[in-house]
């Protein structure tokens, strides 16, 4: 990926909007706000090499190689980011391999009911106008993810390990209530809570680097 600064501060640009659904244009005589709430699917090379971390490659400019490509997406923006994931190559042999056991077809039922559940539950609660977890932030997310007296614990614990920033803490219990849901599970559940937490050890290893 060649992302000139220009394109860096487009990337930034996307806090707000990813932050609050809206994205407001100030000009000398005016001031508007739309609305804009999207699904942000976003993906980069480990390093410049494309290749860092797989087996066999050492990059030509060693560690710094990843370092110095990974550090040029903020640590506030990739905060924003609920699912970070490391995928490793795909090798050729990998083509011949059967089809997961859960088909595509499946997962789509799955989501949906899933997604009912989470407008049935904003309904009983009065709030007609939420439909999915992504939308519920603050008194009324903690009330809708509560999680079981061990996941809080796992989560109280993993917020000071991997220094999550309230923002952080937030969507890892949002992200949870999604997994429970996709699970069928009412009460979220430590289970949930150390899924979700896992999703975001990309963002872990990048402040510790810091
Ligand atoms: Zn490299």
């Amino acid at each position: 990926m060649n992302c000139p600064n220009s394109s860096l501060g487009v990337l930034e640009s996307l806090r707000q909007p990813m932050e609050t659904g809206q994205t407001a244009v100030a000009r000398a005589n005016y001031h508007v706000t739309y609305p804009a709430r999207f699904q942000l699917i976003a993906a980069m090379n480990p390093c410049k090499c494309g290749f860092a971390g797989q087996p066999g490659h050492v990059c030509r400019n060693g560690p710094r190689c990843a370092a110095d490509y990974q550090a040029r997406i903020s640590g506030p923006l990739l905060d924003r980011m609920d699912i970070q994931v490391e995928l490793a190559a795909v090798k050729p042999s990998d083509l011949s391999l059967p089809p997961p056991k859960e088909a595509s077809n499946d997962v789509a039922v799955r989501v949906l009911a899933a997604r009912q559940k989470q407008a049935q539950r904003f309904t009983a609660l009065g709030k007609t106008e939420l439909r999915r977890n992504a939308e519920a932030d603050g008194a009324l997310l903690e009330e809708i993810a509560r999680p079981d007296a061990q996941g809080l614990t796992l989560l109280r614990e993993a917020s000071d390990i991997m220094k999550l920033s309230a923002r952080g803490y937030h969507r890892v219990l949002r992200v949870a209530r999604t997994i429970a849901d996709l699970d069928r599970h009412e009460q979220v559940a430590r289970i949930h809570i150390a899924e979700a937490l896992s999703y975001r050890q990309k963002l872990s290893a990048f402040v510790a680097a810091a």
